[in-house]
This record gives C-alpha cells, structure tokens and sequence, in this order.
C-alpha cells in the first residue's frame, strides 16, 4: 500500500498552496476517527464518533496549521516566526520552525502551561519567554511585537493557520461519506471552530458533502467569554488549552454557530474532569483535559433533552493526555508499594 500524500499536497487544491510554497511535513493529519465502543450506547447517541487529534506529530490538532503557517513563511522568507501559547500552539510552531531552521519564539503564561507542553518547545529548541501574566496578554504582546518586527505570527490569527485546520473537517467527511449530524469541539480562542466550519462549508460547495453539521462549541465555565458576552479578565480553568478570556476569532464563532444552527455554550472543570475520565476508563482514549470538553458537551446536551438517538455525533479530540501529567496524577491515590513476592500480589489480585 502506498503511503498517503502529505496535507499541504493532499488538500492543495483547497490550501493556499502555490509553486513557490515549500512542501514540508513531519506527518501531521490522517488522524484516526474511531466509532465509540460503549459511550455511544451510553449516551445514547445513533452513532457517535472521535477525531483523534492527539495522534498529530506534536499531539494536538495545532500542526495541521501550523505546517501551513510555517511554509508560509518560509516562502515568503522570514527566518523568523513567533507565539503567544496556553502550550499547544508552542509545541507545534517549535517543531514546525525547527525543521524549517526557523528561530522560534514563543510567549508563554509562566507556571500556566502543561508540562509536557513546555518539555516540547524545550527539546524542539525553541526561544521560551515566559510572562508574568495570561495568555490573552502574551497575544497582545505577540501582535504589537510582529507589528514593529519582520517575524512572522503563527497563531490563529494567521489565516494561513484556519486554512490548515480546515482539512480535518475534509477528513471527517471523507471518512464517513458525508458530514455528521452534529460536532463537538472545545472552544479556546475560537481558531478550530471557525475552521472546522470553514471546511464543512468549502466541501459542500466542491460537492464533496451534502450536507453540514451543527456546530457544538464548549467553552469552560470559568473562560466563557462568548457564552457570558463579555471578556473575562482572569479566566480560570483546569483545562489550560482553552483558558482565554478574549477568544481572538470571537465573532467568526459566532457565526459558525448561528449559520450552522448550532450551539456555544459552557462545561464546568467537574463536567470536563469528568468526561476526561470516561472517554480514558470507556473508550481507551487518553486526551487532554480541554480535549474532554467536547465530550462534555455532549453529557450535557443528552442529559438535558437533545434527542441524538438517530443522529451521526463527531466529537473532537483535540490533543493528547500525555502532555499533561500532572492533571492525570492528580485524581491518582498514593500507589501502596507490596513486597515482591507471588503470595502479596495475588492477595491484590484476589480482591479486583
Ligand atoms: C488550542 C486548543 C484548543 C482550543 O482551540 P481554539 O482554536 O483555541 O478554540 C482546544 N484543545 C486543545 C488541546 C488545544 O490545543
């Protein structure tokens, strides 16, 4: 079997794709959309589906822009590209920069971002700057920088950046045929939805689609800026990816959510920790905590009478658990240490 072609090549007829752009990859899309094993009966959904975005070369769904972002700027020679990141977004513009031979900057919230997020931009070789400040400042920061620099800004105000992210939209309809009934996704700066969006929307009018979903954006409680109407000055939530208070593509979800007859609403750090559980003990699927919104989001929406019985749900995960450990061990007893003899552990074994 041959292998398949690259994103920049595969959807290059859809892509700001020209001769001059270069042709990188490091493997990012063709994520796997798995059917769900016992939550789809659980929740009661006609069929229920996950985009695994986690299985990106960064693990998050960030390096389908990213690639475009970055050969974008390659091609228009910047030797330069910069962030403003909860952790994702530095991880993916760290290892896209490094295989260009880039120098990358990114602009992160100090003792705000994942671990394993930080272990990433670390490695890839990236310059850190870390604020004393959130997020929403580090992209003020960021854009008033690249005004007055030739550095190019690779955050979802890039427009090269929703253009990528768009083809996991193509994904999912190729994958199933047509586009679902409804999907879910978590709900940050606003960037994905918009994309995701953006791709139903193109694919329908190629004639690849027939039709398009409802789109289901969830915000946390404690960063529900668009839900609230208003900029939450000191978001707060467990789920770091999606910890924004000024959602930058704001009105475009908006706007996605009414064409689409769809939904922005909030789940709370309980509904998301929650939800991040079932989908690791239910489905075998370890993704991040703002990953789990998604899921979450639908919990709420069956709980509280949406009818999904005959409908195809799509539920986006959006990147991997593994980034974020100290999340995980959080909710972990102490491990009771045994001595290592066959007696002690089936006695362990004994009691399940
Ligand atoms: C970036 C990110 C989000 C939020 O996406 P937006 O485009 O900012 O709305 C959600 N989950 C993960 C894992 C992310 O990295």
């Amino acid at each position: 079997m041959s292998k398949k072609q690259c994103l920049l090549v595969r959807y290059r007829d859809f892509l700001p794709v020209t001769p001059q752009t270069p042709i990188i990859t490091i493997g990012e899309g063709d994520t796997p959309l798995v059917r769900s094993q016992r939550l789809e009966r659980e929740i009661g959904c006609g069929e229920l589906y996950f985009k695994l975005e986690g299985c990106n070369p960064t693990g998050s769904f960030k390096d389908r822009g990213m690639v475009v972002a970055v050969a974008k700027a390659v091609e228009t020679k910047n030797s330069a590209i910069i962030c403003a990141s909860t952790g994702n977004t530095s991880a993916s513009a760290a290892a896209y920069g490094a295989v260009c031979g880039l120098t990358v900057f990114v602009v992160v919230p100090k003792g705000n971002i994942a671990l394993g997020k930080l272990a990433q931009a670390i490695v890839y070789g990236a310059k850190i700057i870390a604020i004393n400040d959130n997020f929403d400042k580090a992209l003020e920061l960021v854009r008033a920088l690249t005004q007055k620099h030739h550095i190019a800004l690779v955050n979802s105000l890039n427009p090269h950046r929703i253009e990528g992210q768009k083809t996991a939209a193509f994904e999912i309809v190729d994958a199933l045929g047509d586009a679902p009934d409804y999907l879910f996704i978590p709900l940050g700066n606003a960037g994905n939805i918009t994309a995701y969006w953006r791709g139903f929307v193109h694919y329908k009018q190629a004639g690849k689609a027939k039709s398009t979903p409802r789109m289901m954006g969830f915000e946390a409680e404690g960063s529900a800026a668009i839900v609230r109407g208003k900029v939450i000055p000191n978001p707060k939530t467990v789920a770091s990816a999606i910890r924004i208070g000024n959602p930058a593509s704001w009105e475009k979800a908006v706007a996605a959510r009414d064409e689409s007859g769809g939904v922005i609403d909030y789940v709370t750090d309980e509904e998301i920790l929650s939800a991040y559980k079932l989908l690791a003990v239910k489905e075998g699927i370890f993704g991040e905590p703002a990953s789990a919104a998604s899921v979450a989001g639908l919990i709420k929406k069956a709980k509280s009478g949406t009818d999904f019985s005959k409908k195809k749900v799509v539920c986006v995960i959006t990147g991997t658990g593994l980034k974020d450990p100290d999340t995980a061990l959080q909710s972990a007893h102490t491990l009771p240490e045994i001595p290592a003899d066959l007696e002690t552990i089936e006695k362990v074994i004994a009691q399940g």
